[in-house]
C-alpha cells in the first residue's frame, strides 16, 4: 500500500510510539473547528480535536465591556448552532438581533442608499450580532459533556495519508490514525500547505480597525455601513444596551494611526465620517473596548479536499476561504461548510466509510458555488468602491439606489445573506 508523506516539517516520533485510532481528527480550535468537532461527535463518530489553543475553557463574556471579536451571525449559522444544541444555551442578553441594514454610497446623496429590512424580507431578523467568545464558551461547555469528543492542546507536525486514512504526528510525540481529517486550521492552514493544495491569495492593502462604543442615540436594531471616498468602509453594528461595534476598513497606515487615538481625537474623527452621518445617526460615541486591527485579504483554496491522488482530508472555514469583512460573512460561510459536511456524513449510505471518496467529492461540489459567489460579490463590491474614476463612482452609487428600488433583487440579496441550510 503506497504511503504519501506531507511534511508539516520538524520532528519524527520514535518508531515505538503507540498509534491511537479514531474516526475523525479536526485540526483547529476556532469556531469552525469546534462546531465541526462537536457535530461529528454528535453523529456518533469518535472525534479528536487538536489545536495549540485548546485545553482551557474559553471564559464566558461578562460585564459591560464587550469582547474585541464581534461577529454578525446569519440565520444559517443560527440553524447550525440550534442543530448542535448550542443556540438555546447561549446568553441571549449578549446577542442583538438586526432588523434593518442601511448601506450608504460615497457621494453623500440621499438616493445612494440601500435599505434591507426584515419586514420586507418576511423574516424575524436579518442577522444577530454577538461576541466570538460567547459562541466559543458555549461550544467548549458542550464539548466537555460529549463523550465521543476529546480535545487536545497540541500541534500537528506531520501528516501521512494511505488508502485507509491519515496518520498524524503531534509535537508531543504521539501518533494518531484517523479515517478522515478535517482541516480547520485557519487562513494560513499548515495542513492545506502540507498536502499540496495551492491557494490564491490577494492582499486588500487594508486593515480592519475594530472597536466597541456606547452611543447616546438608539441604534434602532440597525446595522449601518458607509462606503467612503478613497475606499474606506465604516460599519457600525448594533449591540445590546445602546452599544455599537465598529469595523473600519482602511489603509494600514491610517489603521495604525486610529489605534493610537484618544477619546477626544475619536470625537473629532467620528464626527467627520460621511459628513457627520455617523454621529447624526448614533449620537456621541464613547469608547468601550481596546481597538484592534486585522489585516484583510482574500484567499481561496484551489480544492477543498486533498491530497489530490487520495483525498482523505476536507478543508473548512478560513482554511478553505477568506474574504473581506464588508459583508460580515466569512465565519458564516465557514459554518455552512460545517453544516454541509455534517449533512453529507449523517446521510451517507451504510456501506460508505466517512472518508469515502464519493462523500468527499460531494462535499467539495456542494461548497464550491456558495464560496465562489460570496468571494466574488465581496471582492467586486470592495473593488468597485475603491475605484476613484468618476464613471465607477457614478455607477456604484446609482447601483445602490437601483437595487434599493428593486424588490426582486433585494429579496435575492437577502436570501443569499441569510444562507440556506437545512438539517434532516
Ligand atoms: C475584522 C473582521 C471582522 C469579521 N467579521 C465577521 C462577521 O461579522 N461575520 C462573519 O461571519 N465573519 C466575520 N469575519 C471572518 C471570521 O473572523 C473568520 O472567518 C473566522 O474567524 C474563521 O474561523 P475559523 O475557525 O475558520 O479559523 P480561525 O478562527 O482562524 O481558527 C484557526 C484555528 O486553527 C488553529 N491552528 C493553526 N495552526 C494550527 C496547527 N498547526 N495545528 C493545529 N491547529 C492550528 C488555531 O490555533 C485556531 O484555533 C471577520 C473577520 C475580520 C478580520
Amino acid at each position: 500500500m503506497s504511503k504519501a508523506s506531507h511534511n508539516l516539517p520538524l520532528h519524527t516520533p520514535g518508531s515505538n510510539a503507540k498509534i491511537r485510532t479514531v474516526d475523525v481528527v479536526v485540526i483547529g480550535g476556532g469556531i469552525a473547528g469546534k462546531a465541526c468537532a462537536l457535530g461529528l461527535a454528535q453523529l456518533g463518530l469518535q472525534t479528536l480535536e487538536i489545536a495549540p489553543d485548546l485545553g482551557n475553557l474559553v471564559p464566558a463574556p461578562t460585564g459591560p465591556q464587550w469582547g474585541q471579536r464581534i461577529y454578525a451571525f446569519s440565520p444559517s449559522t443560527q440553524k447550525l448552532l440550534a442543530h448542535l444544541q448550542i443556540w438555546d444555551a447561549l446568553d441571549h442578553s449578549r446577542l442583538q438581533a438586526v432588523r434593518d441594514m442601511r448601506i450608504f454610497g460615497d457621494r453623500g446623496e440621499q438616493a445612494d442608499q440601500l435599505h434591507l429590512s426584515a419586514f420586507e424580507a418576511g423574516t424575524p431578523q436579518l442577522a444577530w450580532i454577538g461576541e466570538s467568545n460567547l459562541i466559543e464558551h458555549t461550544l467548549d461547555q458542550a464539548a466537555r459533556f460529549q463523550n465521543k469528543l476529546e480535545q487536545i492542546a497540541d500541534t500537528v507536525e506531520k501528516i501521512e495519508t494511505d488508502a485507509d486514512g491519515v496518520t498524524l504526528q503531534l509535537k508531543n510525540h504521539s501518533s494518531i490514525k484517523a479515517l478522515l481529517v478535517v482541516a480547520a486550521d485557519g487562513a494560513n492552514s499548515p495542513t492545506r500547505a502540507s498536502i499540496g493544495i495551492t491557494a490564491s491569495e490577494e492582499s486588500y492593502s487594508q486593515s480592519a480597525v475594530v472597536a466597541n462604543w456606547n452611543c447616546t442615540k438608539a441604534h434602532l436594531e440597525t446595522a449601518y455601513q458607509w462606503f467612503l471616498p478613497g475606499g474606506d468602509i465604516v460599519a457600525m453594528l448594533p449591540l445590546p444596551n445602546k452599544q455599537v461595534s465598529m469595523v473600519w476598513s482602511t489603509c494600514p497606515e491610517n489603521a495604525s494611526d486610529l489605534l493610537g487615538l484618544t477619546q477626544a481625537d475619536w470625537d473629532k474623527k467620528l464626527g467627520l465620517i460621511a459628513d457627520g452621518a455617523v454621529t447624526k445617526q448614533l449620537g456621541t460615541l464613547t469608547l468601550n473596548s481596546t481597538p484592534a486591527a486585522f489585516p484583510l485579504r482574500k484567499i481561496r483554496a484551489a480544492r477543498f479536499i486533498g491530497p489530490e491522488h487520495n483525498p482523505k482530508i476536507a478543508l473548512i472555514g478560513d482554511a478553505a476561504h477568506v474574504m473581506h469583512p464588508l459583508a460580515g460573512q466569512g465565519l458564516n460561510l465557514g459554518l455552512r461548510d460545517v453544516s454541509t459536511l455534517l449533512n453529507i456524513l449523517s446521510k451517507r449510505e451504510s456501506f460508505r466509510s466517512p472518508n469515502d471518496l464519493v462523500l468527499l467529492r460531494r462535499y467539495e461540489r456542494q461548497r464550491q458555488g456558495d464560496t465562489s459567489a460570496l468571494l466574488w460579490v465581496t471582492d467586486r463590491l470592495k473593488k468597485l468602491f475603491s475605484d476613484s474614476s468618476n464613471t465607477e463612482r457614478h455607477l456604484r452609487n446609482f447601483g445602490l439606489g437601483f437595487v434599493n428600488r428593486s424588490h426582486f433583487i433585494k429579496r435575492r440579496l437577502i436570501e443569499r445573506a441569510l444562507g440556506d441550510i437545512d438539517f434532516e
